[in-house]
């Protein structure tokens, strides 16, 4: 089977059964996404969603934030990873998008890298889900899910991955893939040990096919 074929029933499989597939940080605007997905690398949704309440009601806007001390900011957010770089980006984030931006996020993905603390991970997932464009971010369950189901093939870096990603998945549904992706690897597809039992995939997954096919010789 190519890669085309396992990606179109890849997309087929979850639009029946997934139609509906969203981030699991809780946020309202633009602003409080950027700041939840911030916070969220390498923390747990969970832990971010405990954090995010009390900080939003400190800080709601840009606005905001922009003029917090570094203390102030770090109170809020120790009990997530790295809180120092973590202060640091968000007072610094927010102060450019007041002084560049005209406090409004931008949608593109290009300005959004611009920004203190955004790479093209964290600028592809906003643009895609603040703004629907079709930007596929690729974070580490995206990364190795794709590999094993064959969605792509010997891809190096996350870089790789979404080009071949999006090279065959439709348009409308690249925003939709990455929670996908997400999702699957989270719940079903998890890192040590698959549960294959439980997976839809089986009928296509390179990786389940290898298994099999191991297991008959
Ligand atoms: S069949 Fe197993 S390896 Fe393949 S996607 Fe499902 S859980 Fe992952």
């Amino acid at each position: 089977m190519t890669r085309a074929e396992r990606i179109r029933k890849f997309v087929e499989y979850f639009s029946e059964h997934q139609p509906v597939a969203e981030t699991e940080l809780v946020y309202q605007d633009p602003y409080e996404l950027i700041v939840a997905v911030i916070l969220s690398a390498q923390c747990t949704d969970k832990r971010v969603n405990m954090i995010t309440p009390a900080f939003f009601e400190k800080f709601c806007s840009f606005s905001e934030l922009a003029g917090a001390t570094e203390p102030e900011v770090f109170e809020l957010v120790k009990s997530c990873s790295y809180p120092n770089s973590k202060t640091r980006y968000l007072v610094q984030l927010a102060r450019k998008v007041m002084e560049e931006y005209h406090g409004v996020l931008p949608d593109d993905v290009d300005e959004l890298q611009k920004l203190p603390g955004v790479g093209r991970k964290t600028a592809h997932v906003i643009a895609s889900v603040a703004f629907n464009q079709p930007k596929l971010a690729v974070d580490t369950h995206v990364f190795r899910v794709s590999e094993r189901i064959g969605l792509t093939f010997r891809a190096k870096n996350p870089l790789q991955t979404e080009l071949q990603l999006v090279k065959h998945i439709p348009e409308k549904k690249i925003p939709l893939a990455h929670h996908w992706l997400i999702l699957h690897g989270r719940y079903v597809c998890v890192a040590r040990r698959p549960k294959c039992e439980i997976c839809g995939l089986t009928a296509f997954c390179r990786h389940y096919q290898k298994v099999i096919k191991s297991m008959k010789h």
